[in-house]
């Protein structure tokens, strides 16, 4: 292993290919500088092709960096129609592995990112830290490497580490122990075996996002076609109307219909809902069938399927070593949190914002997208790809253009964050109000709002 002292004629790093992390690299060589792309899976968007069966709330207008865009289009790439809603598939097939391919060579599969550290520097050596390289650890089929970056843009996502099923945030009693009943992700219901998996089956949904929207609308259609599917809906509020409010006056109106759609699979069809539950423990009888039981002494008792979508974490194990200032509610960078945290914002606004939010103590390292949310469950596509813009400029030494404010995004009109199930008084609050006039944004000749 060569060792390096400066860090200047260094490429940034970019960990993970997905849609925020390929558009990062894109930012980077618009502005001609050396950049590397590091992706654990083998391919472009592997996180995104594992959710390819889930069909996109956004349409492409919203799903497509614009300077990737220009990336594209001097290699002939014909841009999808912007007003079509993609699934995630056709996001990574249509997008994302043609922006990975027009990168060339500097996109690395089969690298997944172990650690990123200061070179020679644990966390408590502060001296010489700034001008230090960044060392990331990378594990590869061929062994383990480092590669020296003079900076770090971190684009892991948050897809790899879903939140247990436990209510406390720890698995719950038996939790990990019945895990092969127990699936973290919305499931492919179209797939023959996952269908063989459900149907008839007493199936336990935990959760009120997208994703557990979009199973009980797939679980009561399955119940329709094979009676005796049968669905218990947990959720930790006391009051299950909440989750679907706001629907009626969401932006994205794909996200608004799946809303709707839900919460009519809920009042017609064969869905149990039971609020205020908080698992504490999944225990199983003689024949296998799980007993599902809350902190307060309730049991949803002969259950075959859990399907727990309870939203997702940051892995911040890889990062020990840094310095980072975190917010201690959601584990987003301390200030971006207040313009995201579902505890003041009771409904998902979400201000652009980029580099000076996103900036850490450890100078030249950025978390941005998904895994830059923490546990906050509001991030867009679109955000991510205005940090990026940003975050670039900022590493470039462009200032000016890092502090630039270049994106509107839409109100969701979605009320009532998961931080808020508590609150009996958190019925929606002031950002529920109808959207001001949406303004319009360009990107890269597709045009949104
Ligand atoms: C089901 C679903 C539907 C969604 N629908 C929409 C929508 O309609 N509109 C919208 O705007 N947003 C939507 N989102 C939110 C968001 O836009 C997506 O999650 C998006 O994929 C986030 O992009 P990302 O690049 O930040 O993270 P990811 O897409 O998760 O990409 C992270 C990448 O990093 C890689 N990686 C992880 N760990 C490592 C490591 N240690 N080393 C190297 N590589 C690593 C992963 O393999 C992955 O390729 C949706 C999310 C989900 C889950």
């Amino acid at each position: 292993m060569s060792v390096r002292s400066t860090a200047a004629d260094l490429p940034v790093v970019v960990i993970g290919a997905g849609p925020s992390g390929l558009a990062a690299a894109a930012h980077l060589h618009s502005r001609n500088v050396d950049v590397i792309v590091l992706e654990s899976g083998p391919c472009a968007g592997a996180a995104v092709r594992e959710w390819g069966h889930v069909r996109l709330f956004s349409s492409w207008s919203e799903l497509v960096d614009p300077v990737a865009a220009d990336l594209l289009q001097t290699l002939g790439w014909t841009a999808p129609n912007p007003k079509g809603y993609p699934t995630g598939a056709d996001w990574a097939d249509a997008y994302l592995q043609p922006l990975a391919g027009a990168l060339g060579d500097v996109v690395l599969y089969g690298h997944a990112v172990t650690a990123v550290t200061k070179q020679s520097r644990d966390r408590l050596v502060s001296s010489g830290r700034d001008e230090a390289p960044f060392t990331v650890r990378v594990q590869t089929s061929a062994g383990e490497k480092v590669i020296f970056a003079r900076g770090v843009i971190d684009a892991t996502g948050t897809w790899g580490t879903p939140n247990p099923l436990g209510g406390d945030g720890v698995p719950a009693i038996g939790e990990i122990e019945h895990a092969n009943q127990i699936s973290y992700r919305i499931p492919n219901f179209r797939d023959e075996d996952v269908r063989a998996r459900y149907v008839g089956r007493h199936v336990v949904v935990a959760g009120t996002g997208a994703s557990a929207k979009g199973a009980l609308i797939a679980l009561t259609a399955l119940a329709q076609e094979a009676p005796g599917t049968r669905v218990s809906w947990i959720v930790r509020r006391s009051n299950v109307g909440e989750a679907f409010a706001g629907s009626g006056q969401d932006e994205l109106p794909q996200r608004g219909a799946l809303g709707q759609e839900a919460k009519a699979a809920v009042d017609a069809g064969p869905v149990a809902t039971i609020s205020g539950f908080r698992t504490a423990s999944v225990t199983s009888d003689a024949n296998g069938a799980l007993d599902v039981t809350s902190f307060d002494g309730r049991s949803i008792t002969g259950v075959d399927e859990i399907i727990a979508l309870t939203g997702f974490r940051p892995d911040l194990d890889f990062l020990s070593e840094l310095r980072l200032d975190l917010d201690p509610i959601l584990q987003a960078p301390r200030a971006l949190a207040p313009l995201i945290d579902p505890n003041e914002h009771s409904c998902g606004t979400v201000y652009p914002h980029g580099a000076k939010e996103l900036a850490q103590p450890e100078v030249g390292f950025f978390a941005v997208g998904m895994k830059s949310y923490g546990r906050a469950t509001s991030f867009l596509a679109l955000t991510g790809f205005e940090q990026t813009r940003s975050v670039a400029a900022s590493l470039a030494g462009d200032h000016e253009a890092a502090a630039r404010v270049e994106l509107t995004l839409p109100d969701t009109g979605v009320c009532g964050g998961a931080g808020a199930f508590d609150d009996e008084s958190a019925e929606g609050g002031a950002c529920c109000a109808p959207a001001s006039a949406p303004e319009f944004v360009t990107l890269g000749g597709l045009t949104t709002r």
